[in-house]
């Protein structure tokens, strides 16, 4: 079968005969119909972020449907429509037990410490593949797991409604977070150096960020250290930063303003299994997170699709001839 596999820092191939992958007894395997690509897929593309070996096969936001279920899956699984939560904590530690599943030390990633998703049939365990509301269409099922992000770190920062917000960085997540701030009934306002990204949140109902004026929450989903200097000179006393992009390159950070100003700086890594991602199945109809997709690649361009992926404003997806099979 064919898969998307990355064989050196940039350089991404369709391997057309990978192996397929085995179905154990509380696994799903599905037909893969359309596969998001985020930030954390592009630091592994540029070889930013390590992986087991090479050739890797990317990705890590995927629909599609099961074709074949283990022994302890019910058969009726079969042709359900599905997105994947492609993080898989151990469910045994005690942050597991606590439920604060995104913390646990031996989550396995899909795509990061696992192989991803880019392949026309993926094995996943059944608990992690998520039925699709029906009537769903694929452009919001494909950014499901994205939205789980964003509405988990609304969640972590308390965001009330009617507070305006800022969102620094327009990448899809900053869109994400905008559209989950308007279903809240927040503001949002944002702010991304790159034009076309801009212009994406502002079509999308988002505000430009004016040039001065103090915000209560802040939300930082670039990962570029200047801007968490953005989102800390722009946060009021008492605000709440909240951290979702990533970077391993230290930024500058004063401490004098984070204390004259009690500001509260929260990290925010993905969602906890299994509510935080089923409370994003459940919205994606009333959110409609495929707005913020634009660039769509068949797998054949996948090499274009990670490429350009950084300079297309809006969220770039790949799609699979599987995707023309009317969903169920
Ligand atoms: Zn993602
Ligand atoms: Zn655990």
């Amino acid at each position: 079968m064919r898969a998307a596999v990355l064989t050196g820092p940039g350089v991404v191939e369709v391997a057309a005969d990978w192996p397929e992958p085995d179905c154990g007894p509380d696994d799903v395997v599905l037909a893969v119909r359309a596969v998001g690509v985020c930030g954390s897929d592009l630091t592994v593309f540029d070889g930013k972020r390590a992986v087991p070996g090479l050739p890797w096969a990317l990705g890590h936001e995927a629909i599609g449907d099961i074709v074949r279920v283990g022994a302890n899956v019910a058969p009726a699984r079969v042709g359900e429509r599905v997105a994947i939560e492609p993080n898989f904590p151990c469910l045994r530690c005690p942050a597991c037990a606590a439920g604060r599943t995104a913390v646990c030390p031996d989550r396995r990633i899909l795509g990061i410490n696992e192989p991803g998703v880019l392949r026309e049939l993926v094995a996943v365990p059944a608990r992690f593949a998520w039925s699709a509301p029906r009537g769903l269409p694929d452009e919001d099922l494909v950014c499901v797991e994205p939205l789980a992000v964003a509405l988990a770190a609304l969640g972590r920062a308390g965001v009330r409604p009617a507070e305006r917000c800022l969102v620094v960085g327009a990448g899809s997540q900053g869109l994400l977070v905008c559209l989950a701030l308007q279903a809240l009934g927040a503001v949002p306002v944002v702010v991304d150096p790159h034009e076309g990204r801009l212009a994406t949140a502002v079509e999308l109902g988002a505000a430009p960020m004016p040039a001065d004026g103090l915000f209560p929450v802040v939300f930082e989903t670039s990962g570029a250290p200047p801007a968490l200097e953005t989102a800390v000179e722009r946060a009021a006393p008492d605000g709440r930063i909240v951290l979702i992009g990533q970077s391993a390159v230290p930024a500058r950070l004063s401490t004098f303003t984070v204390v004259q100003r009690r500001l509260s700086l929260l990290g925010c890594l993905i969602y906890d299994h299994p509510g935080d991602f089923a409370a994003s199945v459940a919205r994606a109809g009333e959110l409609r997170p495929g707005r913020i997709l634009r660039g769509r690649f068949p797998l054949a361009r996948v090499s274009d699709a990670f490429a350009q992926a950084r300079e297309l404003p809006g969220k770039t997806w790949i799609t699979f001839e599987h995707l023309e099979v009317a969903p169920r």
